[in-house]
């Protein structure tokens, strides 16, 4: 959990920068006029790379959404192929409006694929908007500019704004609804349109200049790209049932250990019984209680799921004596708090104030662990052998103990 928290704030912060980064290139004017072609370029590829990704990875939200920045760079690129006349206002007031309409729609439907009934209808929603654009954009009229710039609050936007009120509010509904159901997720390609949407509207509602929408379409295209990938290395290392790094994780941290460490091997006492008792889904629960209460281990000590009920615990330390008395620590806090099971029994009513609540059990929780430090000539597949041959004498002891080899 602690390392998946890393992860998100390393993301967020990554999205953050690049869009502070963009900000202060394009007012520093760093890039001159002429390599904007190149910018140009980069954008379109790195846009077709974003969208390969979404379809390998069966991204069909970020699919849809890469449409809509790819859509208007093309319209930015081929003004008089696409349109026989693309007026700035036309382009300034329809983009910021559909980027964050079709964000709205295509955002809020649940993620079930590319190559699903539910991908089929966001494609489509998407497509409906893109098409509607492109008419928008092909047809804007003065009329039509009038109405979008007509005032609807009584204090005007236009002081922090370039863009009409409508537009402005309509963006900014859309971005806060996007902010908050992105709280709901934890991987980045959920978390991804909330930046991407940001990067478009800074040169749609702000900077309105072309030059300034091309380089934040590639900076979004590259915020599309790193959540695909991070949630492509979550998928392979982070164990998706208990949220710690699985055992291709730990195989890794071997390849770059040094010559002191110590390893752990913690195996849950009798867990068979709540699989049996209680259903592979308490069982399910156990295992999640007792990674995070692992994951508190001092001593910078890092868990990894070695599989089933079994974990490991990687200290980048010899010194025996600290690394005992953190996983002694975590062995105790495991049984103090053992594992809530709701009885079934139990009346409709919640109890009332001051009433005795009988409904909740608490069974047995503890672990076992077999701890080995070190040594030369020997790799660190060996030292888990040997951990793992105290593990099993803290079985033999009457388990709920801490061997060392
Ligand atoms: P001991 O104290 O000797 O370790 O007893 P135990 O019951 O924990 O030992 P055993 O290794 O025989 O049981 C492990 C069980 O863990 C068997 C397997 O069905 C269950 N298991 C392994 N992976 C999972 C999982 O991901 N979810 C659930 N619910 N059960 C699992
Ligand atoms: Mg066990
Ligand atoms: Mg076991």
């Amino acid at each position: 959990m602690q390392r998946f928290q890393e992860l998100l704030s390393t993301f967020h912060t990554l999205c953050l920068g690049a869009i502070v980064l963009g900000v202060l290139i394009f007012a520093a004017g760093l890039i001159p006029n002429y390599a904007y072609y190149f910018v140009l370029q980069s954008t379109f590829v790195f846009l077709i790379i974003a969208l390969g990704l979404s379809i390998y990875f069966n991204k069909s939200k970020l699919f849809v959404l890469l449409l809509f920045p790819l859509f208007f760079n093309l319209a930015l690129a081929f003004p008089s192929t696409l349109f026989t006349k693309l007026s700035a206002p036309a382009f300034w007031y329809i983009t910021p409006l559909a980027l964050s309409l079709g964000y709205l729609f295509i955002y809020a439907l649940q993620e079930r694929g590319l190559f699903s009934s539910f991908g089929l209808l966001r494609s489509g929603i998407g497509l409906a908007i893109l098409t509607s654009s492109f008419l928008l954009l092909k047809n804007f009229s003065p009329q039509m500019q009038k109405a979008l710039e007509s005032d609807l609050l009584h204090v005007s936007l236009k002081a922090l704004f370039k863009a009409p009120d409508f537009v402005v509010i309509i963006s900014l509904i859309t971005l806060i609804f996007i902010f908050f159901v992105s709280l709901l997720f934890e991987v980045n390609t959920q978390k991804a349109p909330f930046w991407m949407l940001c990067a478009q509207l800074i040169p749609t509602l702000w900077i309105q200049d072309k030059n300034s929408f091309i380089l934040f379409s590639l900076i979004a295209s590259l915020i599309a790209i790193a959540a695909l990938i991070h949630d492509a290395y979550r998928m392979a290392y982070i164990d998706t049932l208990i949220g710690v790094p699985g055992r291709r994780a730990l195989e890794e941290s071997f390849l770059r250990l040094g010559s002191r460490y110590s390893i752990a091997m913690v195996d849950i006492d009798h867990f068979k019984k709540f699989n049996d008792r209680f259903g592979h889904d308490v069982g399910d629960e156990v295992l999640k209680l007792v990674a995070t209460i692992l994951a508190t281990v001092k001593n910078r000590g890092k868990v990894y799921r070695y599989g089933g009920e079994e974990f490991t615990i990687l200290f980048h330390s010899t010194k025996q004596e600290e690394c005992v008395l953190a996983l002694e620590e975590i062995r105790e806090k495991i049984f103090a708090r053992g594992f809530a099971i709701r009885d079934k029994s139990r009346p409709e009513k919640a109890p009332k104030k001051g009433e005795k609540q009988t409904s909740i059990k608490k069974e047995r929780l503890s672990v076992s662990i077999g701890f080995a430090i070190s040594r030369k000539n020997k790799t660190p597949h060996e030292i888990v052998k040997l951990a793992d041959e105290a593990l099993y004498k803290a079985k033999e002891s009457g388990r709920n103990c801490l061997i060392s080899h």
